[in-house]
Order: C-alpha cells, then structure tokens, then sequence
C-alpha cells in the first residue's frame, strides 16, 4: 500500500490549482494526484469551440504538464473511499493511504438519462458542448443548417455553469444572421429552470436580449428522448407532467449532470450524493481530515471555474491550518461567475456570491452587454487559466 501525505482525487480544474497551491505554500509536502486521463481540458473554452471560434483541441493539454513538477501523478481513477481507514482504492485494486484527502472529481454527464441521447449525439444535427468528443459537431451543424427549427436545451438540476447553455444558443442565432439565413430558422431555447438566469440584475438584461434576437423561450420543458429518427425532441413540462413534442433540425442538448457514482456510493457523500462540505471551510461536515470543492462538492453556488478560482486558496489555507492544528481561518462567500456570450461580439459578465447578490469584479455596471468582455473571456481568461490558476499564481 502506497502512503501521501496529501491525496487529491482530480486533475481537473480544481485538483490541479489546489495541488500547485499547496506545492507552492510548500514545496516539501508529499503531494499526489490521482487523475486517469492524459489530457486536462479548459472547459469553458468549449462555448467558443462550438460557435466556431477555437478548434477543439485548442482547450486541451498534456496532463503531465499541467501537475505541477514535484507532485506525483497516480494515473489511475478512485473506485471507493474507506475515510474511517484514512484510505481508498483505485480502479486498478490499489489501496492508498493519505494524512489529508481533496476531493474534486468534477461532475459526472448523464447522458443515459435523456432516452436515445447516447446514440444520436454527434449524428444528424443532435450536438453537445458538454464533451471534447461532441462539441466538434455543435459547430458543424449550426453551419449546416440552412432552414428549419435551432432547439436548445438546458436540464433540470445542476449543471457546470448556469449559463452556458444559453451562450451557444445566442452564438447561433448570431451566426445565422450573418450567414443570411436567419429569417428562414426558428431559434427555441428550452430550459427545465423556472426563468433564464438565477440573479434578478443579469436575468433583466438576458431576457432583453433574447427577446431583440427573436428566440423563443419555454421555460419548465425537461428534455426527456431525442427521436433521432422523426427529428423529434420529447420534454415533461415539470409543473404539469404533460409530454410535449417539438420537432427540430438540428438541436444542441445540455445533457443532464450529478454527483459521480463513486462519491455518492460513499461515505464522504451528502444527501444529494456530493462531497460533503461545510459552505465556509470547505472541510468536509464528518472527517476533519477530507476537504472538497469544485463540481463535485455540495456548496450551494453555481459550478464554475470561475468559482473555483475562490474556493481553491480557501481550502490550501484551511488544509495546511489544519496540519498545524490551527483552527480554520479561511472562508468562501459562495462566489462564482459566468460570462455569459450572447453574440460574436458581446458579452455579460455575471459575478455573484451565494446570497445573489452581484460581485462584480470592474468598476462598470457588468450587466451591460460589452464586445471588452468578450475580448476578455476569448484571451484574457485562458491565459489567467493557464498561466495563473494552475500555477497556483491567481
Ligand atoms: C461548455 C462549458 C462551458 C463552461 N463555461 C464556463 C465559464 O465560462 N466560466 C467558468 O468559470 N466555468 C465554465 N465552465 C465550468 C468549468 O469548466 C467547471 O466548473 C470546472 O472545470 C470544474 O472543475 P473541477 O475540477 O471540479 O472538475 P473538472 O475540471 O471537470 O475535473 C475533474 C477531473 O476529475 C477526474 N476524475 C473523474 N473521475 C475520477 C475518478 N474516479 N478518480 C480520479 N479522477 C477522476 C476527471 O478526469 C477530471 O480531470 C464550463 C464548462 C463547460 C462544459
């Protein structure tokens, strides 16, 4: 049995900034991250991949350069955790033992849940942003489609980043109009949510906008099947329970999204399945030794990076505290942003904490739609990803 003094589960956006944190806090820690894919992907590039701004491998690089030098990578995926034990064990059967465990596995994708989703994405005008190996076709049949009914979806339940499905359904409206096409296609945007945004100041300005473009919105429709056969989008209307059929030409599906199944079969879980972690601190509600943060925990804020960016030096501070057994000084309001593109050359950037109450980061009303933004998430933001966040620098 192999023995780190601190165990990340996660190589994602979160494992990976937490790891160069602690490494540059110091560098004498025994630090390993368990994460099994070679690549490690800038997710909130994908937007911009599937309105045809960026290629799709643009938003990857090799997962051995992004764990900081001086951490050791465990290629190999979590199968269960035993927290009693302070171990867990690898899909591979090995047991490894921690002082101090982080878990931020991300969000899992459910695609099984919308019946003949997994079969027809990717195919015949069904695409996805939500995957390196769809978000190819998003582009591709928003340029194919010449006529006929744009639909896009939005689940119930959590999903990374509140607004991104939104974002691509504005970046398609906006390239039918310049493609000249754009009074020939009837663009829907379909959401299980009540309205379109969760904060009053963004949702005002998103609705304008979405009205100025002429997409129509339905509000309580659960994508439910694709007939990719008929063309044809099955939803339940969440208050009424009734089927409704929509017929469509190309349709780009948010697929619904959880806890990962090997969280929520364990003990580190909450009652909705997510890593267990008190709001503030970040410690996890029963082993004071387990922190969590990302996609994966249960701190009630919307699953950005963005957030992460806050939550990630909150857990370093309250971790290393915790080894000293200083009491845990750091706290997370629950911030989070969503820059919100709703053209090729607009875009709203929401910033909020956990009461919803606006966060704003300039000292401009950002809930004004602005071509700066947009400049801002196309170069700015990726380059304080790469450069910055899994550094450990921003
Ligand atoms: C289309 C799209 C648009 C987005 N737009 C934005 C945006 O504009 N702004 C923003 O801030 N955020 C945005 N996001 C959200 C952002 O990308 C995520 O919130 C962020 O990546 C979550 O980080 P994480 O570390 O929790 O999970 P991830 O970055 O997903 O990393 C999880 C890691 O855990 C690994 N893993 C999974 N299972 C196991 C296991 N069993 N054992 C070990 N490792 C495992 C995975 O391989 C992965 O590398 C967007 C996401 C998408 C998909």
């Amino acid at each position: 049995m192999s023995h780190h003094q601190i165990l990340i589960v996660g190589g994602g956006t979160a494992g990976i900034t937490v790891a160069a944190r602690l490494h540059n806090a110091d560098p004498k820690l025994d630090i390993a991250v368990i994460e099994p894919s070679d690549k490690h992907y800038y997710q909130p590039l994908w937007t911009l991949v599937g309105g045809g701004i960026f290629r799709p491998e643009e938003s990857a690089r090799e997962e051995a350069d992004v764990i900081p030098y001086g951490v050791k990578w465990i290629k190999d995926a979590v199968a269960t955790f035993q927290p009693n034990e302070n171990q867990l064990t690898t899909r591979d059967g090995t047991t490894i033992s921690y002082e101090y465990l982080v878990v931020a596995p991300g969000i899992q994708i459910n695609w099984d849940k919308v019946k003949g989703l997994k079969e027809a994405v990717g195919k015949e005008g069904v695409c996805s942003n939500y995957s390196i190996n769809t978000v190819g076709s998003t582009w591709k049949f928003i340029q194919e489609l010449k006529e006929g009914t744009a639909l896009f979806t939005q689940p119930a339940g959590a999903v990374k980043c509140g607004g991104a499905p939104q974002k691509i359904c504005y970046l398609a409206e906006d390239h039918f109009r310049r493609a000249g096409v754009r009074d020939k296609i009837h663009v829907m945007f379909t959401s299980a949510s009540p309205r379109l945004f969760a904060v009053d100041k963004y949702r005002e300005v998103l609705e304008k906008v979405a009205a100025r473009k002429g997409v129509e919105t339905r509000f309580r429709h659960n994508l439910t099947e694709v007939r990719a056969a008929t063309k044809e989008a099955i939803y339940r209307h969440m208050d009424t329970d009734e089927e409704i059929v929509i017929k469509y030409d190309m349709i780009h599906v948010t697929p619904p999204m959880g806890a990962p199944d090997f969280v929520a079969n364990s003990e580190l879980k909450s009652e909705a399945g997510w890593v267990d972690v008190d709001k503030y601190t970040l410690q996890h509600t029963r082993f004071a030794n387990v922190f969590g943060l990302g996609d994966a925990s249960s701190l009630p804020t919307s699953k950005t990076g963005a957030a992460i960016r806050k939550q990630a030096p909150v857990v370093v501070k309250n971790l290393l505290a915790a080894m000293q057994h200083e009491p845990l000084a750091a706290t997370y309001d629950g911030y989070t942003s969503c820059p919100v593109v709703t053209g090729y050359d607009s875009l709203v950037l929401a910033e909020f904490d956990y009461d919803g109450q606006p966060a704003e980061t300039f000292p401009f009303n950002q809930a004004q739609e602005r071509f700066s933004m947009l400049m801002l998430k196309k170069f700015g933001l990726p380059a304080l990803y790469w450069h910055g966040m899994l550094k450990g620098r921003a």
